[in-house]
């Protein structure tokens, strides 16, 4: 039991130096990198494709995908207006680490960027786990998916620098406790900014846009 736990410390430091790298890369060529995580069908991708076009008359984007198969997303990202948008296949693993995202930015010139949007693998519980060297780590809750998740998963709500509650066009169509939800979030994650939004009407993403502006320009 000792030792598997150390094991897995050394797989997390490992990727922690490798994360500090990719953040000197990511640093050095001037660009600003968020690292979105939700659950499967949150919306991280239609969220990537509703921001691309407010942006991309602003700033150059560059989008990298992680999936566990398929080029699907990528390929919506691209035709979004992406300036380049790169799929990390995790070959089954069920989140990105630092080792994938190195790999992808070996494929970009990140001089040419402004703004680097990392989708990971939907899911609530590793991508938590592994840093990636992005700056900001946002987390896409949905109103469907229930009230509780910060309850279920505290330690995805607990590691977020913003969270956007998307789909809040079905709040009068579901049960979901805007009160309970808030709350189980102030706890392990006093203040975080939040983006109440829906990819689908476009209410809220202003705020989104401008604080994606606001932290691009520093
Ligand atoms: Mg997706
Ligand atoms: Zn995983």
């Amino acid at each position: 039991m000792t030792e598997r736990i150390s094991i897995v410390e050394n797989i997390l430091s490992a990727n922690d130096r490798l994360a500090e790298e990719n953040r000197a890369r990511i640093n050095a060529a001037g660009v600003f990198s968020i690292n979105l995580m939700a659950s499967p069908g949150a919306g991280k991708t239609s969220l990537i494709e509703q921001t691309l076009p407010l942006l991309k008359d602003k700033m150059r984007i560059a989008v990298v995908d992680g999936d566990i198969a398929t080029s699907l997303d990528a390929d919506r990202a691209a035709a979004a207006g992406a300036q380049a948008s790169i799929q990390v296949n995790t070959g089954g693993e069920c989140h990105l680490d630092a080792v994938m995202l190195h790999g992808a930015l070996n494929q970009l010139d990140l001089t040419q960027f402004d703004l680097l949007m990392v989708e990971n693998v939907g899911n609530l519980v590793c991508p938590a786990e592994f840093r990636l060297g992005t700056h900001k780590s946002v987390l896409i809750a949905s109103v469907p998916e229930g009230a509780d998740k910060p309850y279920k998963y505290p330690g995805m709500y607990r590691g977020v620098d913003a969270l956007i509650i998307n789909k809040i066009d079905l709040l009068p169509y579901v049960n979901f406790d805007m009160d309970y939800f808030r709350h189980g979030v102030e706890v392990l994650n006093p203040g975080v900014i939040t983006f109440p939004l829906s990819c689908r009407t476009g209410e809220g993403m202003d705020a989104w846009i401008n604080w994606l502006i606001e932290n691009t320009k520093r």
